[in-house]
């Protein structure tokens, strides 16, 4: 069983405190997405678990073995970089059977282990060429049959796709999870990109500045969000923010208003919060739709227009400081300038209170109860 289990990890370089204390337990053959901005520390955790890196303090155990002081070959992973690191005076076959021959293998094993590797990686036509003869997307796969060769437990991959164009990461973004569905192996997988996190993971961790922020399945972030920040990092475009006001709690919403933003009735927990308190409404531009005047929440005017066919993109100012970026499917047609009346469905929204946190949604939308049903988070 490969379950990969970090806990109070740290690590500081000097005086700076980069990874704040991380406590995750991953399944054995879950496939984990680090996501979160440059410079979160994401690479950092990775490299901590790959053994590239010291840790600072806490435990990190493999298949409930603890590894801190095993260096990296001894610890049943391998990792996968963004610059694929081959060896170009060498073929594809000698690349990916680099670390076999190292390790003394026989060359019966070694063969074997290719073929497969090649076969699932579809790489069999170009096993006697060299790196400069290949594609960005193939070199990338010879790199990831270097790591499967050595039948790791744990998989670990350091946004492999970032040096591909936008065609090739999608299709090779579907190889790696059907590597994984093929191959059952425990992955851990780094990117800033929460496209690639959102169809990739079983469950995805968003880090901030060295702190976990939530850990959840990718439904659960979208719709659940524990805080702002997750809010606004998972979804594109983002969510809207909008400063409001607390005018009164019961027991199934909260009420709230404040720029722009008529008498709304959030289906929200009141825990926590006091009548009279700035809080600020969060609400997906996916959410956001075009009304008329008597069930409208804000009006404004559209100032910025993307009018893409099959659906329309429009920023409204809806008081002099604040503006709501709309998502509206369908292919009605708007004009730059236009006065929209703007709706929102109370069960959509979100509330975040001064620190960030999110006020509990009282009524988790069908999708997380469906996902929760599963056992998928
Ligand atoms: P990410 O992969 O999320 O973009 P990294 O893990 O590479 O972020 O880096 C996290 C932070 O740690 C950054 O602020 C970076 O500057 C810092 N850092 C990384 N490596 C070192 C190092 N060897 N010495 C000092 N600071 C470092
Ligand atoms: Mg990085």
């Amino acid at each position: 069983m490969a379950d990969l289990s970090l806990a109070q990890v740290k690590k500081s370089y000097g005086k700076v405190d980069i990874i704040k204390g991380v406590d995750l337990d991953i399944k054995h053959g879950e496939f984990v997405v680090f996501v979160g901005p440059s410079g979160c520390g994401k690479s950092t955790l990775l490299r901590m678990v790959a053994g590239l890196e010291d840790i600072t303090s806490g435990t990190i155990s493999i298949g409930g073995k603890v590894v801190n002081d095993l260096q990296p070959k001894d610890r049943s992973i391998a990792m996968v970089f963004q610059s694929y690191a081959l060896f170009p005076h060498m073929t594809v076959r000698d690349n990916v059977a680099f670390g076999l021959m190292i390790s003394g293998a026989p060359q019966a094993e070694i063969d074997a282990k290719v073929g497969e590797a090649a076969r699932i990686l579809k790489l069999e036509q170009l096993l006697d060429r060299k790196p400069s003869e290949l594609s960005g997307g193939q070199r990338q796969r010879v790199a990831i049959g270097r790591a499967i060769v050595r039948k790791p437990e744990v998989f670990l991959f350091d946004e492999p796709l970032s040096n591909l164009d936008a065609a090739l990461r999608v299709s090779t973004r579907a190889e790696i999870a059907k590597l994984h569905r093929d191959l059952g192996a425990t992955m851990v997988y780094v990117t800033h990109d929460q496209i690639e996190a959102m169809t990739l993971a079983d469950r995805i961790v968003v880090l901030e500045a060295g702190v976990v922020r939530q850990f959840g399945s990718p439904l659960e972030l979208y719709h659940m969000p524990q805080n702002q920040f997750v809010a606004g990092f998972i979804g594109s475009p983002k969510m809207n923010f909008l400063n409001v006001n607390v005018k009164s709690i019961s027991a199934t919403s909260v009420f709230v208003e404040g720029d722009g933003i008529k008498n709304m009735k959030v289906a929200v927990s009141g825990d926590g919060l006091k009548v009279g308190e700035d809080v600020t409404l969060g609400i997906r531009p996916e959410h956001v739709t075009v009304v008329d005047a008597k069930s409208a929440t804000a009006s404004g005017k559209i100032v910025l227009l993307e009018m893409l066919g099959h659906q329309t993109y429009f920023e409204a100012d809806i008081s002099p400081d604040a503006a709501i970026t709309a998502l509206i499917s369908g292919t009605q047609v708007f004009e730059l300038g236009q006065d929209v009346r703007l709706g929102f469905n109370g069960e959509d929204c979100h509330l975040f209170r001064k620190d960030g946190q999110a006020q509990h949604r009282l009524d988790p939308p069908a999708a997380v109860k469906i996902v929760r049903k599963r056992g998928l988070q």
